[in-house]
């Protein structure tokens, strides 16, 4: 296994679609390994292949127990209600956007490593990372959703460098992120909102 470079956004492998996978091979199997190696080291919750530079279809994401290394994911279901959150990128350090839209449940279609094909029903801070990294195989990011003046300098009591995606604020009801032991001690005000007003 070896760590990988990290891409910025102004990379212009960041703003391609990926190509789908398809021999699943020991390159793939390396390439797994070395996604989950340099996203835990990052340390972040989601990598996609473009951001080391593969412009190939292939995500990981651990959050809580759930831990999984995608190929060629699609979303086959989202649901209509949404919600907003404050999201962060490795690619875009140091910088967080607020009021991010994202559907609050997905069904994702893939395979993994080895060819088997899966379905991952997940909901909550776990489908908005999904979310956020099956973006990054079509070349979007989280900025393209959001205004610019959304996207922000991330403030000292949030933990950007703790992951992909940072932690909304716990009094929306939602997951917290908490790993290594750490936890954030505030959050956006964007956490709390939802899109829609349905809730
Ligand atoms: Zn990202």
């Amino acid at each position: 296994m070896a760590l990988r470079k990290i891409l910025t956004m102004e990379h212009p492998v960041l703003r391609a679609k990926a190509k789908k996978v398809s021999r699943f091979d020991p390159w793939l199997e390396r390439l797994v390994n070395d996604m989950r190696e340099t996203m835990r080291e990052a340390p972040g919750v989601g990598l996609a292949a473009p951001q080391i530079g593969e412009s190939v279809r292939v995500l990981v994401a651990e959050y809580e127990e759930q831990q999984v290394a995608l190929v060629n994911p699609e979303i086959v279901k989202a649901s209509e209600e949404q919600e907003l959150g404050t999201e962060g990128c490795l690619s875009i350090p140091g910088y967080v956007g607020d009021n991010v839209p994202r559907a609050l449940a997905v069904t994702v279609k893939a395979r993994d490593p080895k060819g088997k094909e899966i379905r991952i029903k997940a909901d909550g801070w776990f489908a908005r990372i999904l979310q956020h990294e099956i973006d990054h195989l079509d070349g979007v990011l989280y900025i393209d959703y959001i205004d610019p003046k959304d996207v922000r300098p991330v403030s000292e009591d949030e933990m950007v460098d703790e992951g992909e995606v940072i932690e909304r604020d716990p009094s929306g009801g939602g997951t917290t992120v908490e790993k290594h032991g750490r936890k954030a001690g505030g959050a956006s005000k964007a956490g709390a909102q939802k899109a829609g007003g349905s809730r």
